[in-house]
């Protein structure tokens, strides 16, 4: 995964990728005598689980101040990943700074989404701009394409970091209406610096 700065980065953990490089394959797949006799192979296999295990034991324990955690466990909810911006959460409106959305009720996601799970009714300012009385879009059939992002033509929906909230017991609360979909621009900037470099954009 890419950062902003270019350097490629695990997603979760943000660890420079060349240090999480696989150990060597071994590709010779005939057993030597010695595996053949079985037991050593399951007594080092067990070995090796224990060394695993104890390793992730003793890094539940907090270490030293200035010192870094050696297992990647993130403690959630207490502790929390940066995920990369080609995570796709949530998707939310885009709101103008003045907080109305940016969205011009073109239609197009609507049109696009294969869940069918945007609903948009249009309406018309006063200075004759349109935009969406009502936008309402169903989490509970949302797949995360990011096809409605992908096909807006103004950067009104993008698809967010936010991965909370996504199960409810009650369906209805899945349904989100406009107010509850709208974001500010600053929020999401990652993101749509993001969709700018890989869908090309050239509308801003
Ligand atoms: S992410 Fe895909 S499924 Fe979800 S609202 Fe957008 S187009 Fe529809
Ligand atoms: S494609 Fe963009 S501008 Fe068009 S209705 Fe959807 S969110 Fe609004």
């Amino acid at each position: 995964m890419t950062d902003l700065e270019g350097k490629m980065n695990h997603p979760m953990v943000g660890v420079p990728l060349d240090k999480l490089k696989p150990k060597k394959v071994r590709k010779q797949i005939d057993l030597t005598l010695w595996e053949k006799l079985y037991v050593p192979e399951v007594l080092r296999g067990l070995g090796i689980t224990t060394k695993h295990f104890a390793s992730n034991m003793l890094g539940f324990v907090k270490p030293p101040k200035g010192k870094k955690r050696s297992v990647f466990t993130v403690y959630y909810p207490e502790e929390r990943v940066t995920l990369p911006a080609a995570y796709r959460g949530r998707p939310v409106l885009v709101a103008r700074e003045d907080g109305t959305e940016k969205c011009v009720a073109c239609g197009l996601c609507e049109k696009i989404c294969p869940a069918a799970a945007i609903s948009i009714v249009a309406g018309e300012r006063e200075d004759s701009e349109r935009y969406p009385l009502t936008y309402s879009l169903d989490m509970a059939r949302c797949v995360y394409c990011g096809y409605c992002e992908e096909v807006c033509p103004k950067e009104a929906i993008v698809m967010s970091a936010e991965y909370e909230g996504l199960a409810e017991r009650d369906r209805s609360q899945l349904l989100y209406t406009k107010e509850r979909l709208l974001r500010s621009e600053e929020s999401v900037r990652g993101r749509i610096e993001y969709i700018r470099r890989i869908y090309s954009k050239c509308n801003y």
